[in-house]
């Protein structure tokens, strides 16, 4: 029989956004029991591999104001202003916070925070510790979550279901790794912070582990997924490995070069102006790609790539603020970056969409709510500046923790019966899958169709023609995951059934950014289309809504919510 864990919150994650929750919550209700489970130990999650920074006003020349114009024009007017709004003001407040609860902070010489330039934003306001922020922000954010005997973790447990009944969320079914038993997570209130999706491209800068499972989740259970087209291609990854060369690269003054040397983003106009290297993601990333398309790039074994020269930034420099990105050039590309460019390459980074959230994190369905990269609480609209999200997922993960919390506190448990016996068919499922001879699909050969399919429609550049076909290619290729072969039949860390599962929670994600990005005949953001290239406000100033249904997926809208900040021609 399922065994059942009874707990009042249910957070599943535990990245920076999972982490935060869990800690707002149990300080929200310090007796209140909070599962925090993460099919990873939860400083293997990958924000520990954020580099450069996050975002928050800390300098006297900077406003709240700023930050939020700022957000707002990156996203081409697609992030909701209130949301935004809230964003900027908590942002001071939780780097603060983090600051207490030990984060070693880069300083100035006068002992101040020190704040670096990142891309799209106006003046200094990322703050960062060397470049290995992810490290120490999730250190920080996991020693601190150990204080609180009320944070229960289930660290190497999958989940693979929401247990829903009575129209409302009422925990999770959750195979323990280790041991391949199904565990019953019961909590009257359930939090998604299981990151993003970009394993499902063929080149990212994203972990193994980052593929879409929450969204999957949540979709399966009836919440829309919210904005799924936007894509972000981050402009500077290394090519064959995907592994990211940080941006704090540029906002520390680096240079992009072509095959000639220049300084194209300089040279050309790309619409960029004075930002040149410190631009949006979206437009540098768009602009790599027009020069090596005019033959402006350099041949490589991994396909042309364009130089990354921080050679003139000197060697104490890049000691002091960029150590790991030395590292990483001498290690996985051969070069040291004091003396030689760094070659790079646009590469999948971040999903701006996600699953459909208010303000406070709430989902449609009552009792889940989902905070961090997993959702689409529209901060970032049609495309994220750099070192917002790891501060979205503090203000976002504390809002959601606070919230669930307080949902609990009011909601019924349901039926434990019913509950175990929901786990218990979800067992019988897994158990089905586990050296599953029948079937004629290999799981590699269609996690690379999928990824190749994703690659070819909804790459940085986007046409009509290859966003349908991929949508077509999607919908054949889940047909075929139901008859996938498995050759593991053991129980113990049987990776096997967690690859196909991760598969199918992919290909769930992937076919919503196909259809999403179809239904899009404009370009905003990251969404360039070839065959509609300017954005169109008075047609698709809305957010994109993808909804599962038995007789296949279907493509909706929902407002924006704007404010202040009136639409206006994006360019820097
Ligand atoms: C290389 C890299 C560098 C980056 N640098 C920066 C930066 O400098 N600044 C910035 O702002 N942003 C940066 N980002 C983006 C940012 O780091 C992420 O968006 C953010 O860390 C996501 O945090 P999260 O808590 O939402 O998810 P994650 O940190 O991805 O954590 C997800 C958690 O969910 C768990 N999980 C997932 N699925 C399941 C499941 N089925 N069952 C149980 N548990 C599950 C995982 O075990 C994990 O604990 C970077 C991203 C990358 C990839």
């Amino acid at each position: 029989m399922v065994e059942v864990h009874q707990h009042d919150v249910v957070i599943v994650g535990g990245g920076a956004a999972g982490l935060r929750a869990a800690i707002a919550a149990v300080e929200a209700d310090p007796n209140a029991s909070i599962a925090l489970v993460s099919k990873v130990y939860p400083m293997r999650s990958h924000t520990v591999s954020a580099e450069g920074g996050a975002a928050a006003v800390a300098r006297p020349d900077d406003t709240l104001e700023m930050h939020g114009y700022d957000t707002v024009k990156g996203s081409d007017f697609l992030g909701d202003q209130d949301v935004i709004q809230y964003f900027v003001e908590q942002a001071p407040k939780e780097l603060t916070l983090l600051e207490h609860w030990g984060c070693p902070w880069s300083r100035n010489d006068d002992g101040s925070v020190a704040t670096r330039a990142f891309g799209g934003m106006t003046t200094k306001r990322t703050w960062f510790a060397a470049d290995k922020v992810g490290f120490h922000m999730l250190h920080t954010l996991f020693q601190h979550s150990m204080r609180f005997d009320g944070i229960v973790r289930f660290d190497e447990f999958f989940v693979t279901k929401l247990l829903v009944e009575d129209g409302a969320v009422r925990g999770v079914a959750a195979l323990e790794i280790r041991t391949g038993e199904m565990k019953a997570i019961l909590g009257r209130a359930v939090i998604l912070a299981t990151g993003g999706a970009g394993k499902c491209f063929p080149f990212t800068t994203n972990g193994n582990i980052k593929t879409g499972d929450g969204m999957s989740l949540a979709y399966r259970a009836g919440v829309p997924l919210k904005d799924m087209e936007f894509v972000q291609y981050h402009p500077t990854g290394l090519p064959g490995t995907g592994i990211l060369i940080t941006e704090a690269t540029r906002g520390e003054g680096g240079y992009l070069r072509n095959a000639d040397g220049e300084r194209f983003l300089v040279e050309r106009d790309y619409g960029l102006g004075t930002k040149a290297e410190l631009g949006p993601r979206d437009m540098i990333s768009r602009a790599i790609y027009q020069e090596v398309q005019a033959g402006r790039g350099i041949k490589g074994p991994y396909g042309d790539f364009v130089h990354l020269d921080l050679t003139h930034l000197g060697e104490e420099k890049i000691n002091s603020r960029l150590p790991f990105v030395r590292e990483l050039g001498k290690t996985y590309a051969g070069v040291d970056p004091v003396h030689e460019p760094i070659p790079i390459r646009p590469v999948v980074h971040y999903m701006m969409g996600g699953v459909d959230t208010d303000i406070e994190g709430a989902t449609l369905l009552p009792g889940l709510y989902a905070a961090g990269e997993v959702a689409a609480v529209s901060m970032n609209g049609a495309n994220r500046l750099g070192s917002n999200s790891l501060t979205e997922c503090l203000v976002f993960g504390a809002k959601a923790g606070e919230k669930a919390v307080e949902f609990a506190r009011h909601a019924s448990a349901g039926s434990e019966g019913r509950l175990r016996a929901q786990a218990e068919e979800e067992a019988g499922r897994i158990d089905g899958l586990r050296g599953k001879k029948k079937g004629g699909e290999r799981i590699a050969q269609v996690r690379r169709e999928m990824t190749e399919a994703m690659e070819e429609g909804c790459g940085v550049y986007r046409e009509q023609s290859s966003m349908h076909q991929a949508c077509r290619d999607l919908a054949q290729l889940k047909g075929r995951a139901a008859d996938l072969v498995l050759s593991d039949e053991s129980k113990v860390f049987n990776t096997e059934v967690l690859t196909a599962l991760e598969l199918h929670n992919m290909l769930d994600v992937a076919e919503s950014v196909a259809l999403a990005a179809a239904a899009r005949k404009e370009s905003r953001g990251a969404h360039a289309c070839s065959d509609f290239p300017t954005r169109n406000d008075q047609e698709y100033l809305h957010h994109s809504l993808v909804w599962f249904e038995p007789g296949g997926p279907r493509v909706d809208r929902k407002d924006v919510t704007l404010g202040t900040w009136e639409p206006e021609e994006r360019k820097y």
